[in-house]
């Protein structure tokens, strides 16, 4: 009696001194994120819009790669960063919009910048500031000046960046202007994202199950890849909406 007393004290003890461990569990567009943290609305150099969806969580290295991100760029001179989507609080697929976003581990942020204090109004339903014309696809005059070039330089150029989604259209801007700096590699074009780019992180330390994707191919994607995704140009629609439900691993529970 007195040793399995004895023992669960122990186990007790042994669970409390236990850190809790954020992790994110499974695949990008499968997956879940326990322990997570939130991102503060405001920052310096970064506002958070849409927060009603309550979709301002990330695993800590998502948060710590942000709130870096907006300090450089507020330190490079530039207004504040419109953060959209990062995950919810437990991860897993959202109701709407994108499929990924998942396991805390990928955020959206829009090239528009912010002056000033963000509305309340303007927080909750952002204006969509693309920049590129339909049915042209050309970018906008103005729109993809030198510095969402240099967002998009700082936020690609981190080592914990896997990969960003970028509408093809700007990933041709990217290409006149930068194309032998070695981040433009990780810039992968994409449907959609006529106003926003999408930064996915690799894999965490101190996440087992969290499945990374596969490399990106070598090159800097600015030949034949793009030009294939050029080609079609008005197959690049918004994201479609319909996605099946996914499996996600058991450890997500239901
Ligand atoms: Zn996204």
């Amino acid at each position: 009696m007195l040793a399995t007393t004895l023992l669960f004290m122990a186990s007790a003890l042994h669970a409390g001194a236990r850190p809790i461990a954020p992790e994110a569990i499974g695949g990008y567009s499968a997956g879940c994120l326990k322990h997570s943290m939130a991102l503060p609305l405001t920052g310096p150099g970064y506002q958070v819009i849409r927060s009603k969806r309550l979709r301002y969580y990330g695993h800590p290295d998502l948060i710590h790669y942000l709130t870096t991100l907006a300090n450089q760029t507020r330190m490079a001179g530039m207004p504040d960063l419109y953060i959209a989507d990062l995950a919810m609080a437990h991860g897993g697929p959202f109701s709407s919009g994108h499929r990924s976003h998942q396991t805390g581990l990928d955020a959206d942020i829009w090239f528009r910048m912010a002056n000033q204090p963000i509305s309340k109004w303007e927080q909750d339903a952002p204006k969509e500031w693309a920049l590129i014309d339909e049915p042209s696809y050309r970018v906008l005059p103005g729109r993809f000046g030198p510095q969402q070039l240099e967002l998009l330089r700082l936020a690609a150029s981190k080592p914990e960046v896997a990969r960003i989604f970028i509408n093809p259209v700007l990933k041709g801007e990217v290409c006149k202007r930068a194309a032998d700096e070695p981040w433009v590699a990780k810039l992968r074009p994409w449907v959609g994202h006529f106003s926003h780019f999408h930064v996915r992180l690799h894999c965490p330390a101190g996440s087992p199950d969290c499945q990374p994707q596969a490399p990106i191919p070598p090159g800097n994607g600015c030949d034949a890849e793009l030009a294939s995704w050029l080609k079609d140009k008005p197959q690049l629609p918004k994201v479609s909406m319909t996605y099946s439900k996914p499996r996600l691993p058991a450890r997500c529970g239901s």
